[in-house]
């Protein structure tokens, strides 16, 4: 009885997904119309099935090559959905981002996402598609169906041959952190990632940032294949895309950082926890002392006041958005049928004048700024000499 009930239930799906994959190709990212910039996999796709087709004529990586870099790919943004997981999990409409597990296949029209390699490889009606692009091709996702009802994509992901080509593209998938840049670029796409403008030092404001590659910019597979940019991003590392880690910590502890906060040596590293992203409190992180042992106490929380709770810079910049069409069969809890859309990925761009108010001794609170990014957070402490940086971290993956 089980077995032909989970048998029709199969087939019924089946049947649906069959009748409702439907739509335009859509590339890389796409316009944010209707549902073009929806991930190709949400929740109800735990498994996903790829394949290769690669044509070794003009693509000179091997398969074996372009699975290990589809692998670090994979890790790379279970890192980052992670960290926006555990972040935003309290929010409102929060879409929970997965990663599925990518199951290699034989290439046929069931397979989800076929990864093309080389010029060869493609199909005619493919290979139309990528030469109608307006700008020379190095890697590209195209979305070739989408299913609003089961919110499943299929489509194929293209990376340009590199064999008998002009030197800025001769035999450039033969170094794996170019070809895993790329992959995890393209990947991006696929999960619901739009390109990103700007490098990172612009966006946060902070000119000491390290040269980090915004894996994510539109112009990163041209750079990654570019030979004289190598020194930069692939070398100094990916910076991260989606929220904060909601704590982190710093281990140069100065001198004047021991004396403004009034901290023994015993502290070996400061910690910092922000509040979760809805909290309507006063609180919108709290300071912790890591002791050598490993051990940490709170010193305080950084509260804001009524006053300088009106003047907050305070940003998100929702990154993946999933647009729901009112027959999808994935989400059923209530939210879904109040919003058009929902929120995974996001980032916190903040400028917070605050105070610390400590709990672990009698001091009185001081002013305070607190500034978070997604690559960065930096605490300033107020004094009759001005601010003097008490907290500073740096979060730079390391590259591919
Ligand atoms: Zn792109």
């Amino acid at each position: 009885m089980i077995k032909s009930i989970s048998l029709l239930a199969l087939l019924s799906n089946l049947m649906i997904a069959t009748m409702a994959f439907a739509g335009p190709w859509i590339s890389s990212g796409g316009d944010l119309v209707g549902d073009t910039r929806n991930p190709w996999f949400v929740v109800n796709s735990p498994v996903v099935t790829y394949c290769i087709k690669a044509d070794a004529k003009s693509f000179s990586a091997s398969s074996s090559a372009v699975k290990v870099a589809l692998e670090k790919s994979l890790a790379f943004w279970r890192g980052e959905f992670q960290e926006n997981e555990n972040y935003t999990k309290e929010s409102l409409n929060h879409l929970p981002l997965s990663i599925p597990k990518f199951v290699e296949i034989a290439c046929d029209s069931q397979v989800d996402l076929k990864l093309i390699l080389g010029e060869g490889a493609l199909s005619k009606e493919e290979a139309l598609y990528v030469q109608s692009r307006r700008t020379e091709v190095v890697a590209l996702t195209v979305r070739t169906d989408y299913d609003s009802v089961t919110l499943k994509g299929r489509g194929f992901l293209y990376i340009a041959g590199d064999l008998n080509k002009p030197a800025w593209l001769e035999k450039v998938w033969t170094n794996d952190s170019r070809l895993t840049t790329v992959i995890a670029h393209e990947l991006g796409h696929i999960l619901g990632i739009p390109h990103q403008s700007g490098d990172y030092a612009t966006m946060t404001g902070i000119p000491e940032n390290p040269a980090a590659l915004n894996l994510m910019a539109e112009s990163t597979p041209q750079a990654a294949v570019l030979k004289n940019k190598i020194g930069y991003g692939f070398v100094q590392g990916i910076a991260p895309i989606l929220s904060n880690l909601k704590s982190q910590e710093s281990c140069e502890i100065s001198a004047a950082t021991r004396q403004w906060l009034n901290i023994a040596e015993a502290t070996h590293c400061l910690r910092v926890v922000l509040s979760p992203i809805n909290t309507d409190g006063e609180i919108f992180a709290s300071l912790y002392a890591v002791e050598e042992n490993g051990n940490s106490r709170l010193l305080g929380h950084f509260v804001a006041d009524m006053l300088s709770r009106t003047l907050l810079n305070y940003k998100f910049d929702v990154i993946t958005q999933l647009v729901l069409n009112k027959d999808q069969k994935v989400f059923t809890f209530p939210a879904a049928n109040q919003v058009d859309f929902m929120t995974g990925g996001v980032q916190l761009f903040a400028n917070m004048n605050l105070k610390l108010s400590r709990v672990d001794q009698p001091v009185p609170d001081r002013s305070v700024i607190l500034t978070v990014s997604p690559l960065q957070m930096v605490i300033l402490g107020g004094s009759e000499y001005g601010f003097t940086t008490l907290f500073s971290s740096h979060r730079i993956r390391p590259s591919f």
